[in-house]
């Protein structure tokens, strides 16, 4: 049965966060967290909808961090609709939503940042080489103020959930080291798109050509199926499809080790994650999927 849409209570401080999850808690409930930039699609709403099967009280966070924007970057176009994001939240099953304002999350301005080391240089770090000190920033202030017990993050941004399963392994505050992570599958369109708030970006034609990036995933999804073990061999095939499409730009396409997000050797590990990222026109659009080798 649908979850009967209620009305979403909304904090915008955090203090008023607080007195909201301490009330849930004195009522025995627990905390599921679901944070997002808003521009809510269904991707975010399976997490929402998973989260409120184990929490009573499901706060999303909708708050657009310009810490995680480069310079050049989309920040001040990126897509807001509040209202059409609190249809989503109830239908989706949340009962808070937590809106600060960028004075709220950062009082004194940015001064300190979080750096996980080890897995932001590369791919996404690489090519946008602040973002993920914006994200650990952000994501620790944002359990520091929705206090969860389990936070729920998409595959579909899959370094950055290494990043936040590293954060919560090293953060020395309880309110972020102990929050459980679950990480939930990528919900994609019809054609296989991944959903994205990015997607409204795209013109028609974009939008027919960015289905080249599911295709070129599955297609080397099945040859490590057929089994084809060269990583070069499989990031060859992943170009060859992308570079089909004269109007996107490959900004990578690798078959690298699920964990590490490295390929060491040319052999694929045991957990291969296959990644990519493109531009098409002024959007970059990323996607990924795991594939397990049969073990002998
Ligand atoms: P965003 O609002 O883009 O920052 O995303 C908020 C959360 O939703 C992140 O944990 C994303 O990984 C997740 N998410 C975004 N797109 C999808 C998708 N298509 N399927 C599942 N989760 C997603």
């Amino acid at each position: 049965m649908p979850p009967t849409p209620s009305d979403v209570v909304i904090c915008t401080t955090i203090d008023e966060m607080h007195n909201q999850v301490a009330f849930a808690r004195s009522s025995g409930h627990t905390i599921g967290c679901v944070p997002t930039m808003g521009y809510l699609h269904e991707g975010h709403a399976s997490l929402i909808q998973t989260a409120a099967q184990h929490h009573g009280l499901v706060v999303v966070s909708i708050f657009v961090n310009p810490t995680q924007f480069g310079p050049s970057e989309d920040f001040e176009r990126y897509p807001r609709d509040l209202e059409r994001d609190l249809a989503v939240l109830r239908q989706a099953g949340a009962t808070h939503l937590f809106l600060p304002s960028v004075t709220e999350m950062y009082p004194d301005g940015v001064r300190s940042t979080i750096h996980i080391d080890g897995i932001t240089d590369i791919l996404e770090g690489a090519s946008r080489p602040t973002h993920f000190d914006g994200v650990a920033t952000v994501v620790a202030r944002l359990f520091q103020a929705m206090l969860p017990d389990e936070a729920y993050f998409g595959q579909k941004d899959l370094q950055q959930t290494l990043v936040i399963q590293r954060l919560v392994q090293t953060h020395t505050d309880a309110a972020v080291s102990n929050t459980r992570i679950t990480i939930l599958p990528t919900i994609r369109e019809h054609d296989g798109l991944a959903k994205s708030s990015r997607n409204v970006y795209l013109n028609e034609e974009d939008r027919r050509n960015a289905t080249v990036i599911y295709q070129a995933l599955t297609y080397a999804q099945n040859s490590i199926v057929r089994g084809e073990r060269s990583r070069s061999v499989i990031e060859q095939q992943m170009l060859h499809i992308l570079t089909s499409v004269d109007a996107l730009r490959v900004d990578y396409a690798v078959a690298v080790d699920a964990s590490t997000l490295r390929g060491a050797a040319d052999l694929i590990s045991e957990r291969t994650a296959l990644c990519i990222a493109v531009k098409l026109g002024t959007t970059r659009l990323i996607d990924n999927m795991l594939v397990e080798l049969p073990t002998a």
